[in-house]
């Protein structure tokens, strides 16, 4: 028995993160990790698949593409990451963690699990094999069984701590699809340390990971076709992002199929047949599968605190990262809370450090990024418009300035938009949306006295949309970016950014300055006012935002017609209250008006957004 003021079960991003904090706040701190130090993010998934998207861009070989990617993760060796933990005063312990009693952990040790670098179980890297639930799942099972102390494969130590911080990360979860666990399939993290370029490949999911991998195969010569079930491509941003990449993946030369479920796959002599419910059959030779991952939680022995889990389900948390309903010992940081990116991961980290340490923290969910590193690539922070959460009073559908009827129709189910949202529309839009977001962690604990993070955003949301194609800036035209798309929301009631959408060349570099604006609450005709870099995709922000203040060039004479007689009149009534465009546009001298029209490249009249449309030509079937 080893009694430590800290065990940290998990040592991903979050885990490394917390366990480093808080031994150098003066903790003794174990941290136990199953397989790789570092995590999914290092060696599995952000790493390997950025390296590779960046290869794909600069034209390499795959043979050179594999050899970076190789480089960059290390070739899974953790021995430097571990070696840093230890220098920071943290144990590490490798093995599978499992609660056994309020205050007590048991870790079944791999071989060496208490001093060396060792591979995690079958030497994969935490892979999991073909149909399966993951490997970490698999070690959560063995971690069921009733380890033999003593022996040399199975030896348990127990741990014992004041805090218990859960960081054990996500799992792939296999779809329900007859006969997969007989044909070749590959989870991300196969595919992502694979030196196979399969000949065809059927990458099932269009989220961000499958797109990823859907342009990394396709761009390095695989004859990839793209199964989703869902009607776009990443289902929870709105209809633009992922129509726009669509025609991105379908120019990469993959086949992009929509809204026809995976129903039964076979092997063949060559691979497999996979059978969609509307009778498609494609033929590969391999089956990469992004179609869904689920928070780890299985054998930690969460019951043992009094936890009911249901399988998918995130650990609740309160803004403080306290697991809800532990009385405030327990914390959970990263993917297991159902965040899904590193950055999330290591912001729950310092969050649950500071607090650990004593420092009350809280964590504020306004403004964490979602990035599809793709080209383009898909960058979205913030509420958006449509999604699960919406109780959709779609007030101002239909009122689109300079919108034109076509492309824009092909909007997804759930969408909640209507035809407006399609690369094809005009350059303008405006749009009220009421959206609502529903607590989700119900099981926070009273006596804990915080909200939990959802609650953070339950207040509803009126917002107002701005649209810019970034083919009408200076930058967009220079690059002849036909496809990039931005959309700011900002909150009819209060006058600040409440959410964003680009897609486009690096997106997530150039929307900084939005994060910032919609986690520090900064008036949108403060950011209306703020001076861009000719020529550079942030004149788009600009564009939108001037828009979104009421400022931008014929846009704001139309607007102050509107204000008395207008679309926007119709709004106000909606909203009499804190319509922000009405408040900025009484802020807004004419001078101020009349300067910003000089500062556009451009002049934008409507009858010249319209050519400019017609000269980028979107065709309508590319976004179906
Ligand atoms: C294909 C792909 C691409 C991605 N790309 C990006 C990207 O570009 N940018 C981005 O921000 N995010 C990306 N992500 C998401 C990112 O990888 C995760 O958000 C991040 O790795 C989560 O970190 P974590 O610490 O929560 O979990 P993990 O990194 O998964 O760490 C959890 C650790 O816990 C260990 N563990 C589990 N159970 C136990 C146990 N019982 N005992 C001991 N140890 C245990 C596991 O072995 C694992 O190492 C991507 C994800 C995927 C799948």
């Amino acid at each position: 028995m080893a009694a430590f003021d800290v065990v940290v079960l998990g040592g991903g991003t979050a885990g490394v993160h917390v366990a480093t904090e808080v031994a150098g706040g003066g903790k003794t701190v174990a941290l136990v990790e199953a397989g790789l130090i570092g995590g999914e993010s290092a060696y599995l998934a952000c790493l390997p698949s950025n390296s590779l998207l960046l290869s794909a861009a600069r034209g390499e070989p795959w043979e050179d593409a594999v050899a970076r990617r190789t480089e960059v993760t290390g070739g899974l060796d953790d021995s430097a990451p571990a070696q840093r933990l230890r220098r920071a005063g943290v144990q590490v312990i490798r093995g599978t963690g499992r609660i056994t009693a309020p205050g007590t952990v048991a870790v079944k040790l791999l071989p060496g699990g208490l001093g060396g670098a060792v591979l995690p179980p079958g030497g994969s890297g935490g892979m999991v094999p073909p149909g399966r639930e993951g490997a970490s799942r698999a070690l959560a099972q063995d971690a069921d069984q009733p380890a033999a102390a003593g022996g040399t494969a199975s030896r348990v130590m127990t741990l014992t701590y004041s805090d218990l911080v859960i960081a054990t990360g996500c799992e792939p979860v296999a779809p329900p699809i007859e006969g997969l666990s007989d044909i070749p399939a590959w989870t991300t993290a196969q595919g992502l340390s694979s030196r196979d370029l399969p000949r065809r490949l059927i990458v099932l999911g269009g989220g961000p990971a499958g797109c990823e991998l859907t342009q990394v195969y396709a761009s390095f010569g695989s004859q990839v076709t793209l199964v989703e079930a869902e009607p776009r491509l990443l289902p929870g941003e709105p209809a633009f992002a992922g129509e726009i990449l669509a025609v991105a993946l379908r120019r990469a030369g993959a086949e992009i199929r929509l809204g026809s479920r995976a129903t039964k796959a076979e092997r063949t002599a060559d691979g497999l047949t996979l059978a969609l419910e509307d009778g498609t059959q494609i033929d590969a030779a391999r089956l990469l599968l992004a179609s869904g991952r689920r928070p780890r939680l299985g054998g930690l022995g969460l019951d043992v605190l009094g936890l009911e889990v249901t399988p998918g389900m995130a650990l609740p948390t309160t803004t403080r990262c306290v697991v809800a309903g532990t009385g405030g010992r327990v914390w959970a940081a990263g993917d297991v809370t159902g965040t899904t990116h590193t950055h999330a991961s290591h912001y729950q980290a310092s969050v649950v450090a500071a607090n650990i340490l004593g420092r009350h923290r809280e964590a504020d969910y306004s403004a964490i990024p979602r990035c599809v590193f793709t080209t383009p690539s898909v960058f979205a922070v913030g509420a958006v418009p449509g999604g699960a959460e919406e109780s959709a009073e779609s007030t101002g559908a239909g009122s689109t300035p300079g919108g034109s009827a076509g492309a824009g129709g092909s909007a997804g189910a759930g969408d909640g938009n209507g035809a407006e949202h399609g690369p094809g529309n005009g350059a303008r839009t405006r749009r009220m949306l009421r959206i609502a977001r529903a607590p989700s962690a119900e099981a926070a604990d009273a006596a804990e006295a915080e909200a939990p993070p959802a609650a953070q955003s339950a207040a509803a949301l009126r917002l107002v949309t701005a649209r810019v194609r970034l083919g009408d800036t200076a930058r967009g035209y220079l690059g002849q970016d036909d496809l990039g798309c931005l959309e700011l929301y900002a909150d009819a009631g209060t006058g600040v950014l409440a959410g964003a959408v680009a897609v486009g060349p690096d997106a997530a570099s150039w929307m900084g300055e939005v994060t910032l604006a919609i986690r520090a609450k900064i008036p949108v005709a403060v950011l209306a006012d703020v001076v861009h870099a000719f020529p550079t995709y942030g004149e788009a922000l600009q564009t939108a935002l001037r828009e979104l203040a009421g400022t931008a060039g014929s846009a704001a004479r139309a607007d102050q017609q509107e204000k008395r007689t207008g679309t926007l009149s119709e709004l106000d009534m909606e909203t009499p209250e804190g319509d922000a465009i009405e408040q900025h546009q009484e802020v807004i001298a004419d001078e101020a008006v009349a300067s910003a029209r000089r500062e556009v490249p451009f002049d934008v009249n409507e009858a010249d957004a319209a050519e400019q449309e017609r000269a980028v030509g979107f065709d309508d079937d590319d976004y179906r």
